[in-house]
């Protein structure tokens, strides 16, 4: 596993690049959301990224009127962080891979061919827990389905933490539940003393906006939430849980953390006194 550097953040050998919003007039908004850029992404897989340089994000049609401002004197445009919103599904998405990232999953794995739809795709994924258990493999993941227009069938992206996780057992679980037997299985390297918290946003892609002027949700975001039964991500109980590994309720407290982790969160409206 190849785990891509933050290089659109950071200079080769520099600090990290912090934009100064402080020194911007007032009254100016950018046009995206400087703390959840999507340059600020930290993908972990080997198998291509999403387009890094992509334009500026869409404003929120509901709340894209109102001004944001943090600790940090950065402003921003409103978001109602809807993922049926085509401005707002993506700050969500990153949301969500920044507490996926919180839980720091020891393994990253794409298992094939999983099934046509949502319905059939969930109960394979079932018999595929099932089977995992009865093997004595323990595992708790945090998972995507993403959809593939090619021939080769969709796929799910999984981040897990577990015991006995390896590529045969696996493939065997996923040969049970009429899944494709290919499963590939990565070690998610964790960066040693370093207590960033990343943003594992990979399996959620799809929902990055292909431009800025859009009026809608996109194909390959529509397909997303279709072939997910309306959801970003799907989790097995035990998966979230604090950069100490103490379980946490669910996705809404990791997000919660993790953001604070990151240093980021608290954007309270600019008007208010
Ligand atoms: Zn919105």
């Amino acid at each position: 596993m190849i785990p891509t550097p933050d290089h659109t953040t950071r200079a080769p050998n520099g600090p990290r690049h912090k934009p100064d919003a402080r020194n911007r007039p007032i009254g100016h908004v950018p046009r995206s959301l400087p703390a959840t850029g999507a340059t600020d992404l930290d993908y972990c897989s080997e198998m291509g990224t999403p387009n890094e340089s992509a334009p500026a994000w869409p404003i929120c049609p509901k709340r894209g009127h109102v001004t944001m401002r943090n600790k940090l004197g950065e402003l921003t445009t409103g978001r109602c962080l809807s993922i049926s919103c085509y401005a707002c599904i993506w700050a969500r998405a990153l949301r969500t891979g920044a507490a996926i990232g919180l839980a720091k999953p020891q393994w990253f794995i794409t298992l094939t061919q999983v099934g046509s739809g949502w319905s059939q795709i969930r109960a394979r994924m079932k018999h595929l827990n099932k089977t995992l258990n009865r093997a004595r493999v323990s595992m708790e993941s945090a998972w995507h389905v993403e959809a593939n227009p090619q021939a080769t069938g969709h796929h799910v992206h999984m981040w897990a933490h577990g015991r006995g996780v390896t590529a045969d057992s696996l493939s065997a679980a996923a040969a049970s539940a009429d899944m494709g037997h290919v499963v590939h299985v990565e070690h998610v390297r964790q960066r040693q003393h370093d207590a960033e918290v990343r943003t594992l946003a990979y399996g959620m892609k799809a929902c990055q906006p292909p431009a800025s002027d859009l009026t809608a949700l996109w194909p390959e975001a529509r397909e997303y939430l279709d072939v997910n039964g309306g959801h970003l991500v799907h989790t097995s109980r035990g998966f979230w849980r604090d950069g100490t590994g103490q379980l946490l309720s669910g996705v809404r407290e990791a997000t919660t953390l993790a953001r604070a982790a990151q240093g980021r969160g608290e954007w309270v409206l600019h008007d208010a006194a």
